[in-house]
């Protein structure tokens, strides 16, 4: 029976059928249908076994498990549907761990806003939080720590600005320590004071310099989730409205990232996603990928995955070095695997805006290449297999009218990109966390037609990229999924039909990808079409 107790909500304790894309599910309200519904479409629950361990778990728990365990602590990443056994009693401590505790990141405030409801992973973190069992075992004195990436949310400052987050707070009587950034180190020490019974500090905030060097971060014993697998830290192109940029960047070394496939690959997982704020920087010390290194880690991958993934990759990145992708392509796609997918943040068509918000984003272009260089990496994508999720970022505090007109000008031009584009409300987070939330009531006309232009693009690319992410899977189940899928996209078609949301570009207007670029080694990108 673990003294400590790592956990997390019902949304993220769920693989969302193998499809990490499908967890963006978890950020929308539960609109119309029931939640059920929902639970059942992006969230179905974890297997676990009878002592509610599961059999995969989110990979930042993995990682404070491992640490904890590696320190000689009895800790254990515990179902939150399984805390009674647990709690009161033989929990001293209790981890808290998600990706967006009350809803407040950039999807969630966008679809909460629009749909004027909570969202699903608020209405299930604050759910958990008033567990009887759990505010009973508090009141009796187990410590709770909430961190991750999502921890300043339930800090004063947010408090101070959300009176309904304060409530919130105070009605399941409060966090015993708040913990924002990598702690991986650090959480062997609070852990251990929280323990002894020793006063914990309310709010620590770890800086970038507290970062925990590559030897401190230790491997996982436990199977992540989708066999997510991270191949570095950090972020070096230093947009404003992001945190991550802050971190320092690491990268793992091979042999690490091997020993996780390891238990991933023992746990009998399957597919794997490689994860790091720009895959294609593996090993770069700078912003140029180094082709020496990705294409060993991408054999390494298909070693021990049969399907590999990627988290997240940045155009500059891709079109810096255009002619690896195919190259890896050919390491990927064999066997049963003919895609991947990856989120690519494209945020803007505006030059102006990427100049004034993003500058770091569209080296070592020139900002004024960037619409041209995101139409072009759309091709070069699906050239060669990959269909990501591309999130927009609207309502930034340096955005103008203009900027919103050449983003919808940029979506036209991507009309037959296989993609799902997301636009995001501005969240105040990086160097722009003393800046206001942007919310529904503070959107024009204009970004009302961009939202209608993605949400047009997504229903009309939305089933052939169902049958692309099918096209790998047998089975009755699937195949039901599958009909599920279908069946929720034709639902928002109509809805969207209903009230009016549809938006097509304007007639004749198709993409252009006429203007070669010439990238730092003088190769001409090609111009490249979409199929
Ligand atoms: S490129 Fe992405 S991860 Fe890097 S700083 Fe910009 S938004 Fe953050």
């Amino acid at each position: 029976m673990p003294e400590v107790v790592i956990t997390c909500d019902w949304t993220l304790m769920s693989d969302h059928h193998g499809k990490e894309f499908l967890g963006f599910g978890t950020t929308t309200p539960a609109f119309i249908l029931p939640e059920a519904a929902y639970r059942r479409l992006f969230y179905p629950t974890m297997r676990c076994d009878e002592e509610g361990h599961p059999e995969q778990a989110s990979y930042g728990m993995r990682k404070i498990e491992a640490s904890l365990l590696d320190a000689g602590i009895d800790a254990r990443v515990i179902h939150p549907s399984y805390l009674h056994r647990y709690m009161p009693g033989e929990a001293k401590v209790m981890l808290v761990s998600g990706h967006d505790y009350l809803g407040l990141n950039p999807p969630s405030t966008t679809f909460a806003g629009i749909m004027k409801k909570e969202p699903l992973n608020r209405v299930n973190f604050m759910r958990m939080m008033r567990l009887p069992h759990v505010v009973e075992a508090h009141r009796r004195g187990m410590k709770i720590i909430a961190g991750g990436m999502p921890a300043w949310q339930l800090t004063e400052a947010t408090r101070s600005k959300l009176q309904w987050v304060d409530d919130f707070v105070k009605e399941i009587g409060g966090f015993d320590s708040i913990v924002e950034g990598e702690a991986d180190v650090y959480v062997v020490d609070i852990v251990k004071k929280a323990l002894r019974g020793e006063p914990l500090p309310p709010h620590l905030v770890l800086t970038p310099k507290e970062a925990p060097k590559m030897e401190q971060i230790a491997t996982m014993r436990y199977a992540s989730v989708n066999g997510l697998t991270e191949i570095g830290r950090g972020c070096c192109r230093g947009c404003s409205f992001c945190s991550v940029t802050t971190r320092p960047t690491r990268w793992y070394p091979l042999d690490k990232i091997e020993a996780e496939m390891k238990v991933n690959q023992a746990a009998g997982i399957t597919e794997g996603l490689l994860h790091s704020d720009d895959v294609l920087f593996y090993g770069s010390p700078n912003i140029m990928p180094r082709e020496e290194k990705i294409l060993p880690l991408m054999s390494l991958a298909k070693k021990y995955y049969e399907h590999v993934g990627w988290s997240h990759v940045a155009v500059a990145t891709l079109m810096t070095k255009p002619n690896l992708l195919p190259k890896i392509h050919d390491i990927l796609c064999q066997g049963t695997q003919s895609w991947w997918g990856v989120e690519i943040g494209m945020e803007t068509g505006s030059s102006r805006l990427i100049t004034a918000a993003m500058p770091g984003k569209v080296a070592p272009f020139k900002a004024s290449q960037w619409p041209e260089l995101v139409t072009q990496s759309a091709g070069l994508l699906n050239d060669n297999s990959v269909y990501p999720a591309c999130t927009f970022i609207v309502g930034l505090p340096q955005e103008t009218e203009d900027d919103v007109i050449r983003t919808i000008d940029l979506f036209d031009d991507l009309w037959d990109f296989k993609a799902i584009l997301v636009p995001m409300f501005f969240v105040p987070l990086g160097r722009l966390n003393q800046r206001d939330w942007f919310n529904r009531d503070m959107v024009t006309e204009r970004q009302k037609e961009l939202f209608g232009k993605a949400l047009t693009h997504g229903i009309r690319q939305s089933k052939p990229l169902l049958d692309i992410f099918f096209e790998d899977k047998k089975g009755g189940a699937h195949r039901a999924y599958k009909a599920a899928f279908s069946g929720f996209i034709d639902f928002i078609g109509f809805i969207a039909k209903y009230k009016g949301l549809i938006h097509e570009p304007e007639k004749g207007r198709h993409h252009s990808m006429e203007s070669p670029l010439q990238h730092p080694e003088q190769i001409p990108i090609p111009t490249i079409t979409l199929r």
